[in-house]
């Protein structure tokens, strides 16, 4: 069973694949801590809690107590564009190179998991029970890729493989079927920093430990309304995500990239201009992002980002954008845009 599973999995499209037993690891007890420690800032969702009052995610007792073992299969989202790091056009910004895809990647992952589903289903004769997460249900899939020797959890808290790198999708199946389990990944990290001394918001606060109210994901992807204003020049020209941490690490200098179709970019999304990004009015925003995980941000929260990558560019060609933005009937894009005109100004 183990071993069709695995082959189906590859056979769906899935470059990595493992198994898992259900446990409650030290990762575990660690994400409790960071919890409790206020790490996740702003995102309630992580701190979801069933009737006995424990963390959802720390446990699958509480929401799956049939689940014996968890299949984690990893799929490769690399392509070949360059990394930020490598991007110096101060007229351009980033978006996270996860979000560049065709398709969004929690339907295309998600199918080729029910795949390997279906695989599982049709090789039993007994009744069992089987679940489908792609990012959307209440399990930290990083913890599950560790113990299914899927990859280790790095210093920047990715999933890294020694060969894939961290540029991976991951998508996991809860099953009440009792499955052998791989071992667990080695940590590789070693006495490398690259991640966290590159970090521009000095997120990592230590290895293997991330203040998410500090990351540029975060801030640019679920912090509503204003960003703190001294969080602001640390994000550079990032409009939505960040990939400074995995740009550095030497585990994707040679990371393979896929031929896959819908993880292709869409035109204009690769290290894109700040002018066209400010332009996009709500038709060319909802055009342009459908199907995309960049429509969390919302077509504000952009332009809030955008604002500030303005101001951080240096360039005092977007006066004139800025102060027509510094107008905005938003009151946090127009905030954002004249701190931006300020900065612009200060400079010159
Ligand atoms: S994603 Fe960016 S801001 Fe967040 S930890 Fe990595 S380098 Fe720092
Ligand atoms: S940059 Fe270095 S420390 Fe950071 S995740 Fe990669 S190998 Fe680990």
């Amino acid at each position: 069973m183990r071993e069709a599973i695995l082959a189906a999995a590859r056979e769906a499209g899935f470059e990595l694949a493992g198994i898992a037993p259900v446990g409650e690891f030290e990762e575990h007890r660690r994400f409790e801590e960071w919890i409790a420690a206020g790490r996740a800032a702003e995102m309630q969702y992580l701190e979801a809690r069933d009737e006995a009052g424990r963390l959802k995610r720390s446990s699958l007792q509480s929401f799956a107590p049939w689940a014996r073992s968890v299949i984690v299969c990893a799929i490769n989202y690399n392509t070949a564009q360059p990394y930020s790091t490598e991007c110096k056009d101060a007229s351009h910004g980033w978006i996270a190179r996860y979000a560049w895809s065709r398709e969004d990647y929690h339907d295309s992952v998600l199918e080729k998991l029910r795949r390997v589903e279906s695989a599982i289903l049709g090789g039993v004769t007994s009744s069992i029970e089987t679940r489908c997460y792609v990012d959307t249900g209440p399990v930290v899939e990083r913890i599950y890729a560790k113990y299914a020797g899927v990859g280790w959890i790095g210093k920047n808290t990715c999933v890294i493989h020694q060969k894939a790198g961290s540029w991976l999708f991951l998508g996991v199946i809860l099953t009440s079927l009792e499955l052998p389990p791989d071992i667990p990944a080695a940590d590789r990290c070693g006495s490398c920093t690259r991640c966290i001394d590159a970090c521009p918001t000095q997120a990592i606060t230590a290895p293997y430990q991330l203040d998410a109210g500090l990351c540029i994901s975060y801030l640019t992807i679920e912090k509503r309304g204003s960003i703190p204003e001294h969080l602001r020049e640390g994000m550079r020209r990032q409009v939505f995500g960040c990939d400074i941490c995995q740009d550095v690490c030497p585990w994707n200098r040679k990371a393979p990239v896929t031929a896959a179709a819908e993880f292709q970019p869409r035109e204009g999304l690769v290290n894109p201009a700040l002018e066209c990004l400010a332009a996009m009015d709500e038709g060319g925003f909802r055009e342009t992002f459908r199907g995309s995980p960049i429509r969390r941000t919302k077509r504000q929260g952009l332009r809030r980002n955008v604002a500030i990558a303005m101001g951080n560019s240096g360039d005092a060609k977007f006066l004139d954008t800025l102060q027509t933005m510094s107008r905005d009937g938003d009151s946090v894009v127009a905030e954002a845009a004249t701190w931006a005109v300020e900065k612009l100004m200060r400079k010159g």
